[in-house]
């Protein structure tokens, strides 16, 4: 039990770009329940995205006037929405960032599927301009309002690529002898993206890097691991305040395929061999985690501070055995449609948030709640279509979304 961790917090305001998504609503309702005075700025591109790709979360999530209507219900402090476009409306940003004043800015307002981001032309391009063109919109109006504002971005352990075998990986930087001239430095990891999404996360660091640099921003940057899990202790106090579930091959991560999977008694499809190794962290610890993150913001003028959010690693075929020991599940390797080797290792280092007395949810603690009070309990909501690789996994299909994160 990690709470003691809160009891000595600063009240702060708090405003939470992409506050109505997965990430986004449960983070925001955590930093309420702190204390913090919390504005969500979202323009519910994912909810419409849902209408294009023709499914929808598995829970039945409320509107975001009813989520906060709900919260209030049960005895939340108000939360403010301000329905806005991050990328598109930088001079109501501005506006937004003058009038509220902020002592940070948490922004998860990107397009966040790998597999949606390969889609075509048109899904390709709306990711960069939207990723790239509203975080940086953030960074010019931070710096045009003149105010102090703490930055915590969402990245993601995608921007180091998954082939860094034979080693640990570091958070965030890693030293080198440059040469000619052995100068030390101490730069970003390399970046490898696996596709246009994880480009986006790349770019997005640059830009941090200048504008700390250039401009002495205090900026945080979170590499997350693949989220798992939907409620936490704050969206349990009314199924209004649910949290959103994806299982369709484009948003839906490789557990939540598995859990609806073993939901509709169907066979776990594990990618190949299923030795590909993923960094996990339960919803309830990303909230975790930027809380402290908001807690915890770098001094004026320091390098962006990088941390690993990840609380463990698996490969896939495991995450696909446990699943199918608790539900008895069978499990079915198909080729893999992701352009990346079939095994690899993963070591990373999450000492930074560990130092800060993080002690996350572990997959073998929480798992079977997802499996008894999500997948199984909404099953019925779902549009099997979406979720079934025979039906779904023709060749132009496998092209087009080829990737489980
Ligand atoms: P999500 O799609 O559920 O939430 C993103 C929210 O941002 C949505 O509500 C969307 O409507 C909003 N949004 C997008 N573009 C916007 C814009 N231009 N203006 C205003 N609002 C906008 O995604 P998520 O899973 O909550 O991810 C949040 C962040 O965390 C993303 O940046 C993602 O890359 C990162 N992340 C997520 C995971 C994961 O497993 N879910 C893993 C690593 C990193």
């Amino acid at each position: 039990d990690d709470d003691a961790i809160w009891s000595s917090i600063k009240a702060k305001k708090v405003v939470v770009l992409g506050g109505d998504g997965f990430c986004g609503w449960p983070t925001a309702l955590f930093l309420s329940e702190l204390g913090h005075e919390v504005v969500v700025v979202d323009n519910l591109s994912r909810r419409k995205i849902d209408v294009e790709l023709e499914c929808d979360s598995l829970t039945p999530i409320q509107s975001m006037n009813e989520r906060m209507r709900a919260w209030e219900g049960v005895g939340g402090s108000p939360i403010r929405f301000v329905y806005m476009d991050v990328a598109a409306e930088y001079q109501r940003l501005l506006q937004l960032l003058e009038s509220e004043k902020p002592d940070a800015v948490v922004h998860f307002a990107e397009q966040r599927a790998a597999p949606y981001s390969q889609k075509n032309s048109a899904t390709k391009r709306y990711t960069v301009e939207n990723n790239v063109g509203g975080t940086h919109n953030v960074l010019a109006a931070v710096v045009e309002s003149g105010l102090d504002i703490h930055v915590v971005h969402l990245g993601t352990m995608g921007v180091y690529g998954y082939g860094t075998a034979g080693g640990e990986i570091p958070e965030g930087y890693i030293d080198v002898l440059m040469q000619p001239g052995n100068r030390e430095a101490r730069i970003l990891h390399p970046m490898y993206p696996g596709s246009v999404y994880h480009a986006t996360k790349c770019l997005d660091q640059i830009l941090f890097q200048f504008y700390q640099r250039n401009d002495q921003l205090r900026i945080t940057d979170l590499h997350q691991g693949i989220v798992w899990g939907t409620n936490t202790a704050q969206t349990v106090k009314d199924e209004r305040l649910v949290n959103r579930f994806d299982y369709d091959s484009d948003y839906g991560t490789v557990l939540n395929r598995f859990l609806m999977q073993a939901a509709l008694e169907y066979p776990l499809t594990v990618y190949g061999t299923g030795g590909q190794t993923r960094a996990f962290i339960h919803i309830q610890d990303t909230a975790k985690c930027i809380a402290l993150a908001v807690e915890n913001p770098p001094k004026s003028g320091a390098m962006v501070e990088i941390f690993n959010q990840v609380a463990e690693t698996h490969r896939v075929r495991d995450l696909a055995r446990i699943i199918s020991e608790m539900t008895g599940c069978e499990v079915k390797n198909i080729s893999n449609p992701r352009n990346e080797a079939d095994e690899n290792e993963l070591v990373v280092a999450n000492r930074k948030f560990q130092g800060l007395g993080w002690s996350p949810i572990t997959l073998q603690a929480g798992l079977l709640d997802e499996v008894v009070n999500i997948a199984a309990k909404y099953k019925d909501r779902c549009d099997v279509s979406k979720v079934l690789p025979s039906s779904f996994w023709n060749k132009t299909r496998l092209q087009a979304c080829g990737t489980s994160q």
